[in-house]
């Protein structure tokens, strides 16, 4: 597939007529124009191929992942998506790949109205580097360092399927956390976790405003909290039992495995947030009305780090190099 098929090919599947394009896919660079009485929140991610993703992950997978990761960097800011541009790298131009990669980023590009508005490619081993772009109404931007004693600690979804889903895969699956017998629904809907995380950009949107601090959960829930509590200045505590499982979670996990998966697995691209007390109330009534369940998990202390209570309410002794090295 020549380079010129390959822009063309996304710039007929992605590219998106938007008032506020008024350049996209084509010339030398793109021009856009940020609203009135908004910020542009721009964040960059890259999918390496064996790192990010499993080797062999379905390219509409490979293509939905790259934007998903980088539109959940900004529901963690409360942003709205606009623009992205790809820095696609291949080790062959192989059309089919091509034309998979473009449908899975589509289909998520086109649930948020986003304009893919520019790239590169080039030859090497399979990279996905997408830079995205939001707007945020000025000075409302959801940040890391606002957490306050006293606040609530929430979490929407549930933790720890990404990480199950990896171990769904393949061979690896020997050496891992699965029960043998788990049923093949439970594998399915767990790699779906992996290969199509959904970012919860409708509830960053109905943050703005309401939450003290966000992020959202790429590392691991212990570790993401954890730059909460160092950028705001304090001590988080959280409670294992509190931690919501999905249903495929709980069937698919041994049950000794289940709590590192929660609060150390990576990749489930919720949001973990911490709200005022006296707000909480109203949120959990907005959020409810959007569908995906949201749990408080914790509160906000003084201090600084994480600390995990067990069902026992007895601090968990969390391996801090053990976690790095899960994620
Ligand atoms: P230049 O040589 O001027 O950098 P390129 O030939 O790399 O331009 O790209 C031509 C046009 O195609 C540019 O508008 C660029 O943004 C776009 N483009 C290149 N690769 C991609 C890609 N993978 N996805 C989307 N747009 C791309
Ligand atoms: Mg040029």
């Amino acid at each position: 597939m020549a380079e010129f098929d390959l822009i063309e090919l996304f710039r007929s599947r992605c590219a998106r007529v938007r008032a506020d394009v008024t350049l996209g896919i084509g010339d030398d660079a793109a021009v856009v124009a940020v609203p009135a009485g908004c910020e542009l929140v721009v964040c960059t991610d890259t999918l390496v191929a064996g790192v990010h993703f499993p080797l062999h992950t379905q390219a509409a997978d490979i293509g939905w992942k790259a934007l998903a990761v980088n539109l959940s960097d900004l529901a963690a800011m409360g942003a709205t998506p606009a623009w992205a541009t790809l820095a696609l790298t291949l080790p062959d131009a192989n059309r089919a790949f091509v034309e998979h990669f473009a449908s899975g980023f589509a289909e998520l590009a086109e649930q948020h109205a986003l304009a893919l508005i520019g790239g590169d490619t080039t030859r090497g081993p399979l990279t996905a580097s997408v830079t995205a772009f939001g707007f945020v109404p000025i000075g409302m931007a959801l940040r890391r360092d606002g957490a306050r004693v006293g606040d609530a600690v929430l979490v929407t979804g549930t933790m720890g399927d990404a990480a199950a889903g990896l171990g769904c895969v393949g061979e690896q699956e020997r050496d891992t956390a699965i029960v043998p017998s788990a049923p093949e629904s439970a594998r399915i809907a767990l790699r779906a976790r992996l290969d199509r995380p959904q970012p919860r950009i409708a509830v960053g949107e109905m943050l703005r405003g309401r939450a003290s601090a966000c992020i959202d959960v790429s590392d691991g829930l212990v570790a993401d909290l954890g730059h909460i509590a160092a950028a705001s200045g304090v001590g988080i505590e959280i409670e294992l039992a509190r931690v919501p499982a999905s249903e495929a979670f709980r069937a698919a996990v041994v049950a000794d495995r289940q709590s590192t998966l929660q609060l150390a697995g990576g990749d489930d691209y919720e949001l973990a947030f911490t709200i005022a007390e006296a707000d909480v109330e109203a949120a959990l009534a907005a959020l409810r009305a959007s569908g995906l369940p949201t749990t408080r998990i914790g509160r906000v202390v003084r201090g600084s780090g994480v600390l995990v209570l067990d069902r026992d309410g007895n601090p968990m002794d969390l391996p801090r190099r053990g976690w790095e090295h899960f994620t």
